[in-house]
C-alpha cells in the first residue's frame, strides 16, 4: 500500500493488521478480532520504508498536531480529520517533583487536548479518519465518558453521523459534555463491561463504524503519539520511567509500541524504559494479577470513583501485563481517597487539574516513589489522561468554600483574618 499519491491520499506505510496471538494476517478493513483464535488484530508497517521516508526535521515541518506523525498512523487520506489534537503540553514537574524526592519529574498533560480535554481526542481522530475511508457514515462507541465526548465531538465536526453508548450511572459532565455535540446517546442500565458486549452486538447487526470495537486496531494506534510526542519534547530521547492509568491497558501497550517504533526507524537512541501502570483499587484486575504473580487477568466487577479506567475485564490486560514486567516496572493501585488525593496534589503543586484517572495516575506514582519502584534520578514521565472539570463530583465535598463577604473592606479584612487562622481543610461558608 505504498506510493498512491493523489489529491486526497497521500503514501501511507501500513500494510496489514496482524493476530496478536497466532500471526494469521488481515486486509487493513473493520475487523479486530482473529477469526482463527479471537486475539486482538494489530496494524503492520513497513518499517523499513519508514525509516528510508521519516526524519526528524520532516516531522518537526509537519502540523502541530498528531498528524505530524502521519505516516505511523494507520490511514491513507492526505487530509486526516484534524482539530488540533495532541501536541499537548510536557510540563517540567518543579513542585511536585520536589514533594515527592524526584529530580526529573514531567508531566503529560492531555487534561488539555483539544477538542474534548482527554487523550481519546487521539484514538478517536485516527478511527474516525479510517472510518470514513472505509465508508463508514455512521460512527458509534461503548464508552466510560471521555470516549463518548470525543466520538460525538469529531464526528460532529466531520459531518459523520453519530451514536453512543454509555453506562446510565456516568457523571453528569461527561454526559453533557457528549450530549452537547447532538449524538444519539444510549444510556445503558449497566456497568462499562455490559456496555461493551451490547454494542459488539450492534456493530454486527447495524454495520456501524465503532471506533473501540470494530475500527479497533486503527483506532488504538492514536494512543502511540503519547509515545513519539514525549520522545520530541524531551528532545529526541526516551525517558526512564514512565507511569500511566490502566484501563483496558490499549493506552498503556501502544505508548510503549510508539517508544521501538521511533527506536526502530532511527529517530531516537535505544535504552531501557521502564513502563509503570495505575490502577483504581476499586477496579483493578490487571494490579492484582501483577502483584499476584499470574500471567492471566481475572474480571472483576468495578466500584471506584475511578469510572472513566473502571474496566473490570481489560481487553489488553495481559499485554499491559507483560510490558510492565519486562520492562521492570510495576503496577499499583489507589484507593478512592488516595485518587481524591491525588486529584488534589496535582492542582496545589502544578495547577493542573485532573479527572480521577489523573488523580489515580498520581496516587500510583507517590506509591511507587516510596516503596523505592522510582529511582529520585530517573526521567520519569506521568500521564494525565483527562480533565478535572469533568468530575467534579470527586472532589466537591474535599476542597473547602469561599469566604462569602459583604463588599467592604472591613468585611474582607476580617474574612482574611479568619483565613489565616483556619486550617484549610476546616474551610466553612462564613459571613462576615
Ligand atoms: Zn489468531
Amino acid at each position: 500500500m505504498t506510493a498512491t499519491l493523489s489529491s486526497t491520499t497521500a503514501t501511507a506505510y501500513f500494510t496489514h493488521l496482524k493476530c496478536k496471538e497466532c500471526g494469521a494476517e488481515y486486509e487493513p478493513q473493520a475487523i479486530h478480532v482473529c477469526e482463527y483464535c479471537f486475539g486482538p488484530l494489530e496494524v503492520k508497517y513497513d518499517l523499513s520504508q519508514l525509516a528510508a521516508a521519516v526524519t526528524r526535521s520532516t516531522i518537526e515541518a509537519g502540523p502541530k498536531s498528531i498528524w505530524r506523525y502521519r505516516p505511523f498512523l494507520p490511514v491513507t487520506s492526505a487530509n486526516p480529520i484534524d482539530v488540533g489534537t495532541g501536541m499537548t503540553p510536557l510540563v517540567k514537574a518543579q513542585r511536585l517533583a520536589r514533594r515527592l524526592g524526584l529530580k526529573h519529574l514531567y508531566i503529560k498533560n492531555d487534561a488539555v487536548n483539544m477538542p474534548t480535554l482527554s487523550f481519546k481526542d487521539r484514538v478517536v481522530s485516527v478511527a474516525l479518519t479510517r472510518a470514513r475511508e472505509l465508508g463508514f457514515t455512521t460512527v458509534s462507541c461503548a464508552s466510560t465518558g471521555n470516549l463518548a465526548n470525543s466520538t460525538a465531538a469529531i464526528a460532529a465536526h466531520a459531518g459523520l453521523d453519530c451514536c453512543v453508548f454509555i453506562p446510565a450511572d456516568l457523571e453528569a459532565g461527561k454526559v453533557l459534555g457528549t450530549l452537547i455535540y447532538g449524538p444519539t446517546v444510549m444510556a445503558v442500565e449497566g456497568n462499562y463491561d455490559q456496555v461493551n458486549r451490547l454494542c459488539s452486538e450492534v456493530a454486527n447487526t447495524h454495520g456501524w463504524g465503532f471506533v473501540n470495537i470494530n475500527l479497533r486496531p486503527y483506532y488504538s494506534e492514536g494512543s502511540k503519539t503519547l509515545g513519539y510526542e514525549v520522545i520530541e519534547q524531551l528532545g529526541w530521547q526516551l525517558p526512564d520511567h514512565i507511569v500511566a492509568p490502566l484501563a483496558s491497558g490499549s493506552l498503556f501497550t501502544k505508548i510503549y509500541k510508539g517508544f521501538r517504533e521511533f527506536v526502530e526507524v532511527g529517530l531516537v537512541a535505544d535504552k531501557p524504559v521502564r513502563c509503570s501502570g495505575a490502577q483504581a483499587m476499586g477496579c483493578s484486575p490487571i494490579a492484582q494479577a501483577y502483584a499476584e504473580g499470574r500471567d492471566f487477568v481475572a474480571p472483576v466487577k468495578p466500584n471506584t470513583i475511578a469510572k472513566s479506567i473502571a474496566i473490570g475485564n481489560p481487553a489488553d490486560g495481559v499485554y499491559a501485563l507483560e510490558i510492565a514486567r519486562k520492562t521492570n516496572g510495576a503496577i499499583a493501585a489507589a484507593t478512592d481517597e488516595e485518587i481524591v488525593a491525588g486529584i488534589k496534589l496535582l492542582a496545589e503543586t502544578e495547577g493542573i487539574f485532573t479527572e480521577t484517572a489523573g488523580g489515580t495516575t498520581i496516587a500510583v506514582l507517590k506509591k511507587l516513589v516510596e516503596s523505592g519502584k522510582i529511582d529520585p534520578e530517573e526521567v520519569t514521565v506521568v500521564y494525565i489522561t483527562g480533565n478535572g472539570l469533568k468530575t467534579q463530583e470527586a472532589v466537591q465535598n474535599e476542597i473547602g468554600q469561599p469566604l462569602t463577604i459583604e463588599p467592604k473592606l472591613a468585611s474582607f479584612e476580617r474574612a482574611l483574618e479568619r483565613s489565616r487562622t483556619l486550617e484549610r481543610l476546616d474551610w466553612q461558608p462564613v459571613l462576615v
